[in-house]
């Protein structure tokens, strides 16, 4: 038997994942590590919390695993995107910290930007709104306040990238500077058409080219690892954004396959294969994947709030004592009484696009309790996901036929049956739940032709329950209306204090 370790490198940790020949996970092993927050609104990491929790990590998962090393095939990065590094060539010494993707100090830039109008050109080259998320302000703002790193960069003396990139760099015996199509179209930088980093975008933002990486495909021998890592070298053969590669594990490789995870937030891609599609509807567009040269783009659309809201129960209404007794409390009754909650706690997504949302509860009666209330926000995680769903078959063209999940929120049977209701298509949860790092360790698998292509992963991809709607259409059109009414109640709320 033949392993790949794939290599989850999130925002609050950083986890390794020993995958077998047939897609199985034999071992895990996580790592927290510290969260920084200077100012409100600010996020920081440590680079080296990065790494070395990275690191430790994937020894633990390998001894674990009780493997031979020489048994490793290859190692396959995925990362929180839109982070932002920028490093000394020479020492490998970073010039600051880290500055995360959910950091908003340089809203005012993106502010600047909306007002000199340059909104549609940004979002024509990179397929991106403009927002403090990606990595292009955040570097301005590193220039800006960190004396001597915009001379230095000029020189030629720093490197800029993003968690993939600094951890090939780190891993690697090369130091390979290198990034993947998907990390590189998360920049605001990057030029999704031409697929390469974008001069006109470059000069806009005062970034000099010889900071930046280069650009690989997402299935790509990047480097060696290390021997003294594991004691043995060991090709890197994939760097894949979080979502981009958990589409991969799913095995949504034709267009119009969707996968949702449902985590703190909803995350939502679609394949739209290898046409760039883009949005009327304030989705996003970006690169699926790029392997063998060629890319295949997907529509993106997150929610804000998913598996928070039900959170909230729990630590600020005491509803529920944990996560999963949302279920049980949801089906006590025969549904929600005519109540909706609208989980808008910072504004709405797509397709609403309302900063100043709040949220709600609306249509409470006498008889509406812990039950209705508990259900309903259940409810509204699918009618968010739904609506987002409906942006991207609009944007796309596709109608669907079917969705798959995963995430901790899709182990909700509840939450799935409702979903597939709701949407009136198929809702689909695989046996592997851990489809970020399995999408890492297939294209790793790829580059090293450990496995052959897609066809030969789609087999592996085996679901464990299909939920299949069961709602009346009347019921649906009913409810959905209803929902509707209950978003615009508490639209623009903040605005009106
Ligand atoms: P993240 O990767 O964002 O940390 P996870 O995929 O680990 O998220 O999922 C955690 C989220 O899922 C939490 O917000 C939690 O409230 C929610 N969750 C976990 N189990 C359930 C459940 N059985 N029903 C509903 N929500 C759940």
């Amino acid at each position: 038997m033949r392993y790949v370790v794939a290599l989850d490198q999130g925002t609050t940790s950083s986890r390794a994942v020993v995958i077998d020949e047939q897609g199985r996970a034999v071992a895990s092993h996580s790592n927290e590590y510290t969260q920084n927050y200077p100012k409100p609104g600010w996020v920081e990491h440590d680079p080296y919390d990065i790494y070395y929790s990275q690191l430790g990590a994937l020894k633990i998962a390998v001894q674990k695993a009780a493997i031979d090393e020489k048994d490793i095939a290859a190692i396959g990065i995925t990362n929180q995107r839109e982070t932002t590094l920028l490093w000394e060539k020479d020492s490998g010494r970073p010039v600051c910290n880290a500055i995360v993707w959910q950091c908003r100090r340089t809203a005012p830039y993106v502010e600047r930007l909306k007002e000199e109008g340059l909104e549609e050109l940004i979002r024509k080259k990179t397929g991106l709104v403009p927002d403090a998320y990606f990595c292009a302000t955040k570097l301005q703002w590193i220039f800006d306040n960190v004396p001597g790193a915009r001379e230095r960069a000029e020189k030629g003396e720093l490197l800029f990238g993003t968690v993939d990139c600094w951890l090939a760099w780190n891993l690697t015996e090369e130091r390979a500077h290198v990034t993947d199509a998907t990390n590189a179209s998360r920049t605001m930088l990057f030029n999704i058409h031409t697929m390469d980093w974008d001069e006109e975008l470059l000069r806009l933002f005062n970034i000099p080219r010889c900071i930046l990486p280069r650009v690989c495909d997402s299935a790509c021998v990047v480097g060696t690892l290390k021997p003294e890592i594991l004691g043995r070298s060991i090709p890197v053969a994939s760097l894949v954004g979080d979502q981009h590669a958990a589409l991969f594990g799913q095995a949504c490789y034709e267009p119009g396959m969707v996968k949702t995870t449902y985590g703190t937030g909803g995350f939502l891609l679609m394949n739209t294969g290898e046409t760039l599609k883009e949005s009327a509807s304030g989705l996003l567009t970006t690169v699926a994947w790029r392997r063998n040269g060629r890319t295949e783009y997907a529509l993106e659309g997150s929610i804000f709030v998913a598996g928070a809201a039900i959170q909230w129960l729990r630590d600020e209404l005491g509803l529920i004592r944990t996560a999963a007794q949302s279920e049980e409390i949801a089906l006590s009754v025969p549904d929600s009484a005519g109540v909706y909650v609208v989980p808008a706690f910072t504004g709405l997504g797509a397709p609403y696009w309302d900063m100043y949302g709040r949220g709600a509860i609306v249509g409470l009666t006498r008889g509406a309790g812990r039950a209705q209330i508990v259900r309903a926000t259940l409810e509204s995680i699918a009618y968010e996901t739904a609506d987002v769903v409906r942006a991207m078959e609009q944007d796309s063209g596709i109608a669907l036929t079917q969705m798959r999940v995963d995430g901790g929120a899709s182990a909700n049977n509840f939450l799935m049956q409702f979903q597939a209701d709701i949407l009136h298509m198929d809702v689909v949860r695989p046996q592997i739940v851990e489809t970020t790092a399995l999408g890492a360790a297939y294209l790793a698998g790829l580059a090293v032709g450990l496995w052959q292509d897609e066809k030969q992963l789609a087999a592996l991809w085996q679901a464990e329950r299909r939920f299949s709607p069961a709602m009346q259409e009347q019921e649906r059109a009913r409810r959905t209306a209803q929902w509707k009414r209950a978003v615009e109640r508490a639209s623009g709320w903040a605005k009106e204090e």
